[in-house]
């Protein structure tokens, strides 16, 4: 099909007709769940707003219909990476696309504007301010553009997580354009956010296609953090040269732990809101060009990362809401193919948030603004209640997110947590330990923090300890074989559970309350959560994903991906994604009409690198075979 071929406006087109577009552009056989549903609505001239899980697939749907109608339509995007990077992709698939944002070289927007002109383009990405300027309203009349898709829609709403002032605006595109279809586009599941998106954007009736927020593909786990650094390593050993994402809670923790994880050997970098640009866009670039594997950060990184091949996603300390959790563990295996979630929970985070939250409430001193502050804060800490739920041991994790998105979960069993693989050691009776700690309280006077007591109860030889006299206590040393992190964990696990009260303030110290007393005069028994967990299993979805898969074939395929991505100035996702390169080899084609049946070759890649990538499978590349894989 020419690209330039006449428009046939509200046409009806078959699924054959669809599915032979998906098959020479992308190489995929079948559509994913509500696909086709979304690309008739864009086809025939509906609203709709469409929600999908991250790696949900939800860029086709806006991709496919003015290729098949043969007319241009305008994805409104918030981030000039975001826009790049799918330019960047439906090129490589001999897609004509185009951008125009104010990062452009002259010639890039030369090159953009004469593909417009020409009538060629099929999708134009502008950023929202963009959109609602008199240069796009000429360019809309004379390319009668009708077709808007809005992506990343929730950064409409206050409510959602990412809200962007600038698309406030786009509540003008109805006005402007009376007779346009919109359709947005969001990974946001809450129903305060869908119905505020329809309300903003003035949709029209729209179909409403929401999909199901469960990722089989990922392994969600839950360790209690003890020592995070050896914790963390433990899992990265498990991902040696895949890409893994940590979130840390603080810039200074990003920092360290990056330059812990390189003394160990680890190609790592830190990333967060507090670094110079220039530092920022390195760190990142490094990851998407896969310089780097391991990205520390805060949650500043996530919106843009377009890795599709991130095997781990790895919290060092507990999100503020399930919300975030489900944002940022989305970022992992959105090829689909099994990756792992890891959540080092402790709940001294609870308290950190806590008095984090508390303190925004309190710093507002202006008095209507007082009482919105407040009430804010009262959202967040029901949010934060939630997220801690979800991170004690319990039900399903599967099950857990998909109800709290308002899902039903129906499996038995999902195979892919740490509950339902029984790894999770249960709650044991801790009443001794808790008597011992709170005894412990009691001789000191309730005047110290955490630190100091377990010192105490460890029986250490500190300064402060000998100072005090506190190696005369009964106390001392009644945790004698414990490791401090240990006893901490236990101290939190107290306040957590309400047996033991902690000060607020930047120096907290504990207090006993009605609770702690009922403990000590026995009248209570304390369950806690012991410090160790069960060694962690294989997974079906990990073992189908490899299933039948050359390993060092696929090791090798995935270094010719890298020497052409530098030869041609792209991410290596862009030339072929992970589950690609694992079918090849699997697979194992011959033949150019062979690479073609392998998911993810069109016609446009074939053309241009089928024959390579056939000669590193023929074995006639004169590479090395590669260390062997496991
Ligand atoms: P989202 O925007 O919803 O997060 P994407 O549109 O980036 O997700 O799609 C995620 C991945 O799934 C991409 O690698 C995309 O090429 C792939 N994909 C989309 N639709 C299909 C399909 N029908 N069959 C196979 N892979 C698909
Ligand atoms: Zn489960």
């Amino acid at each position: 099909m020419s690209p330039a071929s006449s428009a046939r406006a509200d046409a009806v087109f078959s699924l054959p007709e669809v599915l032979s577009v998906v098959r020479r552009y992308w190489g995929y056989d079948r559509l994913r769940p509500l696909q086709e549903e979304a690309i008739r609505a864009g086809l025939e001239g509906r609203d709709a707003l469409v929600v999908m899980p991250t790696g949900g697939g939800k860029s086709l749907c806006y991709q496919v219909p003015p290729l098949l109608a043969g007319r241009m339509d305008v994805v409104i995007s918030p981030l000039i990476s975001l826009m790049k990077d799918q330019v960047d992709g439906l090129r490589a698939n001999g897609y004509p696309a185009a951008t125009l944002h104010s990062a452009l070289s002259a010639a890039q927007k030369r090159e953009a504007l004469d593909l417009i002109a020409r009538g060629a383009c099929r999708l134009l990405f502008l950023s929202p301010e963009r959109v609602l300027t008199p240069w796009f309203f000429e360019l809309a009349e004379r390319h009668h553009i009708r077709t808007f898709a809005v992506d990343e829609a929730h950064c409409i709403s206050h409510w959602g997580h990412d809200f962007r002032p600038e698309y406030r605006r786009l509540a003008q595109i109805k006005e402007r354009f009376p007779e346009a279809t919109l359709h947005a586009y969001t990974a946001t599941a809450t129903e305060r956010v869908r119905q505020d998106i329809i309300t903003q954007l003035r949709l029209r009736d729209p179909d409403v296609l929401v999909g199901r927020f469960d990722r089989p593909n990922l392994i969600y786990r839950v360790f209690p953090r003890l020592n995070l650094r050896e914790q963390l390593l433990d899992v990265l050993d498990r991902h040696r040269g895949e890409a893994v994402i940590v979130y840390c809670i603080t810039r200074d923790e990003t920092e360290r732990l990056a330059a812990s994880l390189r003394e160990a050997g680890f190609r790592a970098a830190a990333y967060h809101a507090g670094m110079p640009a220039g530092d920022r866009r390195a760190a990142q670039e490094a990851f998407t060009n896969e310089e780097i594997d391991v990205i520390v950060a805060t949650v500043a990184f996530g919106m843009g990362i377009d890795r599709s091949d991130v095997r781990c996603v790895i919290h060092a300390g507990m999100p503020q809401s399930v919300e975030h959790y489900q944002q940022e563990t989305g970022r992992a295996g959105r090829d689909g193919l099994a990756a792992e979630c890891i959540l080092f929970y402790s709940p001294a985070d609870t308290l950190r948030w806590q008095s984090l939250i508390e303190k925004r409430g309190a710093n507002t001193g202006e008095h209507t603004r007082a009482h919105r502050t407040r009430h804010a804060a009262r959202h967040a800490l029901r949010l934060l209640a939630h997220m801690r739920r979800f991170a004690a041991p319990g039900q399903c994790r599967h099950k857990s997110l998909s109800e709290y998105f308002g899902q039903p979960y129906e499996r038995e069993n999902c195979g892919a947590c740490d509950v339902c693989l029984d790894e999770v050691e249960q709650f044991v009776d801790g009443t001794t330990e808790a008597q011992m700690i709170l005894s412990c309280v009691v001789r000191t006077g309730e005047r110290f923090g955490a630190g100091h007591l377990a010192d105490i109860l460890r029986g250490s030889d500190t300064e402060r300890i000998r100072k005090l006299g506190h190696d005369r206590l009964s106390t001392f040393g009644l945790l004698k074989d414990r490791p401090k992190n240990e006893i901490n964990h236990m101290i939190f696990q107290l306040v957590d559970q309400g047996l033991l009260t902690r000060t607020p303030g930047d120096y907290p110290i504990l207090k006993l309350n009605d609770a702690s007393w009922e403990v000590l005069r026995g009248q209570r028994t304390v369950w806690l959560l012991p410090a160790k967990k069960k060694a962690v299993r294989r997974t079906a979805v990990e073992t189908a994903s490899w299933e039948g898969v050359d390993r060092r074939l696929f090791e090798r395929l995935r270094r010719l991906r890298t020497e052409i991505a530098r030869e041609r100035g792209l991410p290596p996702y862009v030339i072929f994604n992970d589950t690609t390169l694992r079918d090849m080899a699997r697979q194992r084609p011959t033949t150019p009409a062979a690479l073609l049946r392998v998911h993810g070759v069109g016609e446009k890649k074939l053309a241009d690198f089928g024959e390579r990538f056939l000669a590193v499978i023929a074995g006639q590349d004169g590479r090395s075979p590669g260390p062997a894989g496991p």
